[in-house]
């Protein structure tokens, strides 16, 4: 068992609350003399921030969202007024492309790098990753701070790092480097075992010892088959420019959240308050800077539009006392139909029934047609041969897993009001192969 940072990642729940409470008030006070944004806000709605003692406090403070940088930046403004350092102090300069237009800027200090990369390589430690580990890293190395962070926290552990940036690498970088890990999506890492089956070569009896999922939410149940796949154990991560990297130990029991350096708060849907204890809500969070500390970039309650459950506040069994999260969805891949919300991870449920992947490769994509009134789902999912594929069994696991608990949706198929239609084709016969960019699975046409 290794810790990266142990006295802090075990620090008792009282001290740790403190020690929160205590960079909440430095890191607001910080805010008002250097984010432009928040000097201007303090000033025009003349509050004091002495005032913002602890994390209760935060709820007089206006929660921001991406549109609310992207407001208070060129070409927009003059200035980038979340930007809070002089040039001289910012080392790189990143773009979240949103689904908008104009990417939000941000900003990183050398001081913030070393935070990002302090949270990644915890999430290794927690793990089991160690010094002599060779990790091949999926994610992409551009405009995106993951791969470039993670790849600074391989460095503290004394990792190697075979940065191949996407997953369609040639498959004897495996033989080759003989790596121990590998950072993907589930996705890329179940379509870069079947190239490696297609080679003669058993992901199973491969040199990989663990998988670290991330880059967008999932279903138990494929993670649970890329388990099964690959013969090891994939670790779920969680993470966004913004600063929000949380990780999943060995324990696999929800996502520790580095409480020192990143302040979270679960909002209810319509953001004026603290989601009710152990409620779903939105995920608002605060920079959270050491006493001393600097940052490129200042976010006070910034809702980063997903949402997610806490688990459990109290000291996981892997000694950590930090938070533990479930895996965070995207609102914006939630659609209603018959007054029941659902989402991507719901479709992938049912196309990831253990019985369903003796047929199926587990690439599919659903659209949603029709009106308020009366909508139709239409599933496509990708055989591993469509003349041996069980299309009834595959409809019906699907079908179970997806109406299970969802009486409305349940009745509106029986009234004739929701149909779900399937569609079985071969492989790459999916749509979104078509176009570039990350497949849209769940695409609401209505
Ligand atoms: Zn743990």
């Amino acid at each position: 068992m290794s810790f990266f940072s142990e006295e802090i990642e075990t620090m008792d729940r009282g001290e740790l609350d403190a020690l929160v409470d205590e960079r909440i008030r430095y890191t607001v006070q910080w805010a008002s003399q250097h984010s432009p944004f928040y000097r201007k806000w303090f000033r025009t709605n003349k509050i004091d921030p002495s005032t913002i003692r602890g994390h209760e406090d935060l709820r007089d403070l206006p929660v921001i969202s991406g549109k609310t940088v992207r407001e208070r930046q060129p070409p927009d403004t003059e200035e980038f007024e979340f930007k809070s350092v002089d040039w001289p102090n910012v080392f790189t300069v990143h773009e979240t492309s949103g689904t908008s237009g104009n990417p939000k800027s941000f900003f990183l200090t050398w001081e913030d790098w070393n935070r990002y990369a302090e949270k990644y390589a915890r999430a290794f430690a927690s793990q089991n990753f160690t010094s002599g580990d060779r990790v091949v890293v999926c994610a992409s190395y551009g405009m995106n701070v993951g791969a470039n962070t993670m790849t600074l926290a391989a460095q503290k552990i004394g990792m190697t790092i075979i940065p191949m940036g996407r997953c369609t690498f040639p498959v004897n970088v495996i033989t080759k480097y003989r790596p121990t890990g590998i950072v993907g999506s589930v996705f890329k890492l179940l379509r870069l075992a079947r190239r490696m089956e297609a080679e003669g070569l058993d992901p199973k009896t491969s040199s990989i010892k663990r998988l670290v999922a991330g880059g967008e939410s999932f279903a138990d149940e494929s993670r649970a088959f890329l388990e099964e796949v690959w013969g090891v154990p994939a670790y779920n991560t969680y993470g966004s420019t913004e600063g929000t990297m949380s990780g999943e130990c060995y324990e696999k029991i929800g996502l520790h959240v580095p409480e020192d350096l990143v302040h979270l708060d679960l909002y209810n849907p319509t953001l004026d308050n603290f989601a009710s204890q152990g409620d779903c809500g939105r995920i608002v969070l605060t920079t959270l800077l050491p006493p001393g500390g600097k940052t490129g970039i200042l976010l006070l309650n910034y809702d980063t539009e997903d949402t997610t459950v806490v688990t459990s506040r109290d000291r996981c069994p892997c000694g950590r006392t930090h938070l533990r999260i479930t895996l965070p969805q995207r609102e914006a891949e939630t659609v209603w139909v018959a007054g029941t919300p659902f989402n991507r991870v719901d479709m992938e449920k049912g196309v990831f029934q253990r019985e369903n992947m003796d047929y199926l490769t587990g690439e599919y994509e659903a659209f949603l047609y029709g009106d308020a009134e009366n909508t139709t789902l239409q599933v496509s999912m990708e055989c591993l041969d469509t003349r041996t594929c069980e299309r009834e069994l595959v409809t019906n696991n699907f079908l179970k897993s997806f109406l299970r608990h969802q009486p409305l949706l349940y009745e509106a198929r029986q009234d004739g009001h929701f149909d779900i239609r399937f569609n079985f084709t071969e492989p790459g016969g999916l749509e979104f192969y078509r176009i570039t960019g990350r497949p849209k699975r769940l695409v609401d046409r209505r």
